[in-house]
């Protein structure tokens, strides 16, 4: 490694800080009097009151390290550069400095600081919005060139990607540019101005080194300005780290790769796919976060999160017939990297190990008995098992889906899928109503939730079409 993950991270701190930004503590992944909120998962959820003037922060100008959770970027899980879990290099100007500061500092960390060339870096810009009455951010591409950004590439980009609104129907926004790294041609077609600019392999996106709060969206809907402005910026050092050695993905990082390794250790003699490894890895990581926050599995709310994930390794380890895997090694390797950093995860080790055991080896029993069922219930039928059957199977037993279509087959029978799918339409209507009046999720918002089981429902539908490639 050219730069390791831990000079990565001082080297931002001390620069911030040299720069008058006082260092603030990262906050839990749970968020506190935050309804509308999972997990945090951004250096600025934490600090949302400082925006709206609720609350003062202590300085104008802050900087931390915020470890994140994304669940909604579960279905990215195996690209190069998207993890469920990461931590955030964040910095802040509330009611203080703006645009021109924010974009002079970014760019000279990134190119004095990190030393970065800039023929690498790309910066996007809000291309304003016609519909709603938002112009072009011409300000901000401006300084980019004043500070030394090559002009051809400054980008513009839409609404969607360049202006930061609220999650909920109100509240601070504003215009946003964000730093791309080029990672070289083996990934994709060069961007050239007025073209398209590839953001999903080629260049990877680094730092949102600011989002320009300047507005209130307010309940009529429209953009009035803010009574003070701030800057919120955060950097993924998971995606600094890999870039800055110039690896391939986020996989093989100082901080990852010893996870892979012990993964592919433990998978030997296996034909295991790549990305099984490396949804393993992420799985294991943010399992060990979650645990070592307290979050106990279950199935509802946020424990739900730790239970698919540590369910979607065993059905992977499932699916290559891994006897005795170490789990614990893995969860060690975690625990002693976060150690360096957090005083939690020491604290909790023998919390997390209980609860990962008692989660791996209930969910075993539930495979076992689960793959039992299945085949007495072929015994009983035709050529077809019943749509209900399957979806009882699946419901009762917490089976994916594809795993029980699977067995089936080896069965030499077919599922009704057509009927399966009804049954699981007809199950989903009711436990929505259901929700409706339930007072213990009025914790997380329903359409996080929402979000989240269907993107989760399809990671394990879909994940397991590698099995049959292996039979
Ligand atoms: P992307 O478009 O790649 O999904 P984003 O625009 O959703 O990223 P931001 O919300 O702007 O990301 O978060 C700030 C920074 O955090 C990003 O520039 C990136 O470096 C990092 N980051 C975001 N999501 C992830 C993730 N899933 N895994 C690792 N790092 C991430
Ligand atoms: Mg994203
Ligand atoms: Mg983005
Ligand atoms: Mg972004």
């Amino acid at each position: 490694y050219c730069i390791t993950s831990d000079e990565i991270r001082n080297i931002f701190l001390d620069y911030f800080k040299k720069n008058n930004h006082m260092q603030i503590s990262g906050s839990s992944i749970i968020p506190k009097n935050d309804p509308t909120l999972l997990f945090i998962n951004s250096g600025m959820a934490p600090l949302k009151t400082y925006f709206t003037g609720e609350e003062i922060p202590p300085e104008k100008n802050l900087c931390n390290i915020q470890p994140c959770i994304r669940t909604i970027d579960i279905d990215e899980i195996g690209d190069r550069h998207h993890l469920t879990s990461f931590e955030m290099l964040g910095s802040w100007s509330f009611d203080n400095y703006f645009k021109e500061d924010a974009i002079k500092l970014a760019f000279r960390l990134l190119t004095e600081g990190y030393k970065i060339p800039k023929e690498k870096l790309y910066a996007t810009v809000f291309a304003g919005s016609e519909k709603l009455g938002l112009s072009m951010d011409q300000e901000s591409a401006d300084i980019w060139k004043e500070a030394g950004m090559d002009p051809a590439h400054i980008v513009p980009q839409p609404f969607e990607d360049n202006f930061w609104g609220p999650t909920a129907e109100t509240g601070p926004c504003g215009p946003c540019t964000e730093v791309f790294y080029d990672t070289g041609e083996e990934f994709g077609e060069a961007y050239v101005p007025g073209g398209h600019f590839d953001t999903k392999k080629r260049y990877i996106e680094i730092w949102n080194a600011g989002v320009f709060m300047q507005f209130n969206k307010n309940t009529k809907g429209e953009y009035e300005n803010l009574k003070f402005k701030s800057v919120d910026t955060g950097a993924g050092l998971e995606r600094l780290t890999m870039t800055l050695n110039k690896l391939n993905s986020v996989y093989e990082i100082d901080s990852l790769k010893p996870i892979v390794d012990l993964i592919q250790e433990e998978m030997k003699g296996t034909e295991v796919a790549e990305r099984d490894v490396h949804v393993m890895t992420d799985h294991f990581r943010t399992s060990t976060i979650l645990l070592a926050a307290g979050v106990q599995p279950s199935n509802t709310g946020r424990g739900y999160i730790p239970r698919r994930l540590i369910r979607k390794c065993c059905t992977i380890i499932h699916k290559y017939q891994v006897e005795n895997f170490n789990y614990e090694k893995i969860v060690d390797k975690v625990i002693k990297h976060y150690a360096k950093y957090y005083d939690h995860f020491e604290a909790n080790r023998a919390n997390i190990l209980k609860m990962l055991q008692q989660e791996i080896s209930s969910y075993n029993e539930i495979l076992k008995e689960g793959i039992q069922r299945i085949e007495k219930i072929c015994e009983k039928s035709g050529d077809i098992v019943s749509g209900n059957d399957a979806f009882v199977l699946v419901t009762t037993y917490g089976l994916p889906y594809a795993l029980v279509e699977e067995y089936v087959n080896k069965c030499g029978k077919k599922v009704d899928k057509e009927g399966y799918k009804k049954a699981e339409n007809h199950h989903k209507e009711i436990s929505r109503n259901e929700s409706a009046h339930d007072k213990d999720d009025s914790q997380i918002s329903n359409q996080e939730l929402k979000d989240l089981e269907s993107s989760l429902e399809e990671i394990v539908e879909t994940d397991f079409s590698g099995y049959e490639k292996l039979s």
